[in-house]
């Protein structure tokens, strides 16, 4: 039997552990059923649970356990990525604090030490993931650094780089001098800054003693102009064409360009390109084959051509700069001036555009492949929201080259090596291959391979083919992968592998995945389906973070209300398109009706085991030995069915969940259990709805709902995970006239009821009833429902209506009239609805003057005039209302 109460910390983590020990988890590389495939996005091996991990889980979970319900041969592929600069940074922190450092250790010491940490605490995450309730096959968990990806690492790069599609060079990239690496888009964080515009003096170089003026808020980068750009229809600067200028301080003449880049509109229209130092005038450079100059070195430091300011921080040298140009009267003016500046988000230090020799990968061709994925009517790529779609197409056609090196030493370290002698790079013809021991242009064995590691998200973008074993040929790529290729349409096949994650990244990793990976696999796309899930935000909207103190931990509140009370109110905040809001008070709700289905759980129980069931019949198969109620009941059940399935296939958890919620709530527990206890006999279909409600909610709810059936008398053949997922029941359920009496019964009761409420009645009290109707045969039928229901007592049918004061409650097959004597206290009763009513009439009197007045019509805001006619209609509503019940008071 089910305790008493739920709690959850009884039973989860027994049900969860026991389901991994028996391998039910697990996929069958052998298995001749449909195969179903999604890839976890591996979370950081240095990261702990958060809210964001359990909104994936919750929505993949429901997935994979859904489709293995179905008959799927599922596979959930968990993994963990080894997180380049967050490990490596943790590491260097730690070593640091024992008075050495990375340096001083070496490469080979320091990643020992990491290793040590991986094997100490890399789990940690996982075992969080568990606490959800997560079914994902641990077997075959995969970390990146593990040889099965290092493998398709080393394979990728080299096919890439004898393809012609990586390659080394100098290019302008986001360099963190606080790492000394050069980062992702991703780790640099914006934040905004109170800067100024310094307006500098150009002078012409032809003597004249005429200037341009330039706005910049970066005049420490000065020393490493080549030009001034100005728009090419920009009139003011028509005579400077062909002419050059002097660079403030440094005194070196630079051409005046024009480029259509340059906007007439901001600052003064013309524009100092610093290719050295800026992205956007490193673009321009390379358009006009300018050369480009450094100033700021790699610790972030100005060199020597910055004269007396060489070997101070760029960052810190703005004002001293300013305070020069001024001195030499060559700042005509200073304007405060707010923008955004990038942060290195792991250390801190501003991030400095700089040139520097990096791997890049070429991406155009590769974008091709990806646009034509999701391109026409029937794509072979699909998005929901499909509004992804859009995004999807304007940053792929707009792709960059992507750097893919970054200066760290955890991580998979480039396999290309650099000859001493002739300076050329020798790179493996084959993977398998071992390390080359000379060069391969001239043969000198003075080669050493590049110290730069590739950036993290390289290795995740191999993820779905590294996970099932790419390189190699293995039954996992054979079963799992999907086989519809980028250039074909779907044609209403559905998606064999499923892409479930953040908006956040679906650059930085939905796009990278399908461009690889359809690369390496002759076309053949990594999944059909992408999924893309909101941002979780706090109740207000706001992000969370540790600085605000609105960080909501999962790990709390699983230990407070259970795994599946979240997950049931992650799935139902998560509608596509919005921000996820998340307040704690809905987790309370949820965890209420958790808290419901597990009472009427035990209440059904109860009638099974009074009535000894140990098995049941299916109702369906049965329909016409069933009564009215039973049939009604099946046909809600039925549709709700068709609809969490509709729902799930269409990517929208949250109105899958709804349904069952809807049902759940208020057909089987307020009213189908209501009326077991009334009509008695058979159970066969309270069984039948309760089991099949059970597995339709299990896939979101997978604890309490495995923890119910196992108490089930029927439940011996096993697990509630493994039962098939309840599908539509093709034929007619019920006839018309069965529906038609269950509403007529629902309309009597709550008539009723409310009659009881509006009246002040006592639950307890029953009411004697003279029952007008021209449908007796009907009431035969419901009478003993409805009696039960709205506690009635005797009920006189086209009797003599009582003397005295009463009520009338009507509904379309019938008119109760009943008597309200010796049931309320008239007098006190009259008296209090004559305050009321006084109290009321005031307010719609107040309201109909202030309406009445054109001078608050026309100065007040509309929402406040509109406001006004609402409370009006409420007060004029009650007031009816009120009057009424005044009249049948007499
Ligand atoms: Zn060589």
């Amino acid at each position: 039997m089910l305790e008493q109460s739920y709690s959850p910390e009884n039973f989860e983590e027994k049900i969860y552990s026991k389901s991994e020990d028996e391998g039910l988890f697990r996929a069958d590389a052998n298995s001749t059923k449909p195969s179903f495939l999604i890839t976890m996005p591996p979370p950081n091996v240095t990261g702990a649970l958060h809210i964001g991990h359990a909104l994936f889980v919750s929505i993949q979970d429901t997935y994979a356990r859904w489709k293995r319900m179905l008959g799927y041969n599922t596979l959930w592929l968990p993994g963990t990525d080894h997180a380049g600069i967050a490990t490596q940074v943790m590491v260097e922190k730690q070593v640091a604090s024992e008075g050495t450092s990375r340096q001083q250790l070496g490469r080979e010491k320091f990643l020992e030490r990491v290793w040590e940490w991986k094997k100490e605490f890399g789990g940690t995450i996982t075992d969080q993931i568990r606490v959800l309730g997560s079914s994902c096959d641990w077997s075959r968990e995969l970390f990146t650094l593990d040889p099965k990806s290092s493998a398709a690492v080393k394979a990728s790069f080299t096919k890439l780089y004898h393809d012609g599609l990586i390659y080394r060079g100098e290019r302008i990239v986001n360099w963190s001098s606080g790492l000394q690496t050069a980062i992702s888009d991703l780790e640099v964080e914006l934040r905004p800054v109170q800067g100024a515009f310094y307006y500098l003096k150009y002078m012409l170089a032809d003597g004249s003693g005429d200037f341009l003026t330039v706005a910049t808020t970066r005049p420490e980068t000065i020393f490493a102009d080549v030009a001034v750009a100005v728009n090419p229809t920009d009139e003011r600067f028509a005579k400077l064409k062909g002419k050059e200028v002097i660079v403030p301080i440094s005194g070196r003449k630079v051409p005046v360009i024009t480029d259509d880049y340059v906007d007439k509109e901001f600052g003064t229209g013309a524009l100092k390109i610093t290719p050295g130092h800026d992205a956007n005038d490193w673009t321009i450079g390379q358009r006009h084959k300018l050369k480009t100059l450094t100033t700021i070195n790699k610790d972030g430091k100005l060199n020597e051509l910055a004269g007396e300011f060489a070997g101070a921080v760029a960052a810190h040298s703005r004002k001293r700069v300013a305070e020069k140009l001024k001195e030499l009267g060559l700042l005509v003016k200073e304007e405060k001036h707010n923008y955004e500046l990038g942060y290195c988000q792991r250390t801190g230090v501003v991030v400095e555009p700089l040139v520097s020799m990096q791997w890049f990968m070429k991406m155009k061709p590769m974008a091709e492949m990806a646009l034509k994925a999701a391109t026409g009517e029937d794509p072979a790529l699909r998005f929901y929201p499909d509004f992804w779609r859009k995004t999807w197409f304007q940053w792929l056609n707009n792709i960059q080259d992507w750097c893919i090196s970054r200066q760290l030493w955890w991580g998979h370290q480039i396999p290309a090596w650099h000859c001493g002698k002739c300076t050329q790079i020798t790179v493996l013809k084959d993977h398998n291959d071992s390390d080359p021991k000379a060069c391969a242009h001239c043969g000198s064995s003075a080669i050493t391979q590049d110290p730069d590691v590739l950036d993290t998200w390289y290795s995740s973008a191999l993820w779905p083919i590294s996970t099932l074993g790419w390189p190699e040929k293995t039954s996992d790529l054979d079963v799992f992968y999907p086989t519809l290729r980028f250039d074909q349409a779907r044609g209403g096949k559905e998606a064999k592998a499923l892409m479930e994650t953040g908006s956040d990244i679906i650059f930085f990793w939905v796009a990278r995945m399908v461009m690889m990976c359809t690369y390496f696999m002759k076309g053949r796309l990594p999944f059909e389906d992408v999924f893309l899930h909101a941002m979780v935000f706090d109740e207000k909207g706001q992000k969370m973070s540790k600085t605000k103190g609105n960080v909501i931990d999962p790990l709390e509140v699983t230990a407070k209300s259970g795994s599946d009370s979240l997950r049931l109110t992650l799935l139902a905040l998560s509608g596509q398109g919005r921000n996820v809001n998340l307040d704690l008070k809905r987790v309370e709700g949820y965890k209420a009706f958790v808290n419901k289905l597990w009472n009427a759980s035990r209440f059904a129980m109860m009638q099974i085991s009074e009535q000894n069931v140990t098995a049941y019949k299916n109702p369906l198969q049965q329909l016409d030995k069933l009564d009215f109620v039973d049939r009604w009941l099946l046909v809600q059940l039925n549709d709700t069915v068709k609809k969490v399935n509709d729902e799930l296939t269409h990517y929208r958890p949250d109105a899958a969940f709804h349904a069952i919620y809807q049902f759940a709530w208020y057909e089987l527990c307020d009213w189908y259990l209501e009326l077991v206890k009334v009509k008695k006999g058979s159970l066969d279909t309270l069984c039948f709805a309760l089991e099949t409600l059970l597995k339709l909610l299990h896939p979101m709810a997978p604890m309490v709902t495995e923890r119910i059936y196992s108490e089930l008398p029927w439940a011996e053949r096993g697990k509630l995970m493994l039962q098939e997922f309840p599908l539509p029941h093709p034929g007619e359920i019920a006839k018309a006239s069965d529906l038609h009496q269950v509403a007529a019964m629902k309309s009597a009761v709550e008539g009723i009821r409310n009659f009881r409420t509006e009246n002040k009645i006592s639950p307890k009290a029953q009411i004697q009833a003279v029952l007008e109707t021209e449908q007796a045969a009907l009431w035969e039928n419901l009478s003993r429902f409805v009696v039960a229901l709205a506690k009635l007592g005797e009920v006189l049918v086209n009797g003599k209506a009582p003397t005295g004061a009463s009520g009338k409650v009507a509904t379309n097959e019938f008119v109760f009239t009943l008597p309200l004597e010796g049931l309320v206290d008239t007098a006190a009763e009259k008296a209090r609805l004559m305050n009321e009513t006084k109290k009321v009439r005031g307010d719609v009197e107040f309201s109909l003057k202030r309406l009445e007045n054109p001078a608050f019509i026309e100065r007040a805001k509309p929402e406040l005039v509109a406001k006004e006619r609402d409370t009006l209609a409420a007060n004029q509503e009650k007031l009816k209302t009120l009057e009424e019940a005044l009249k049948r008071l007499g």
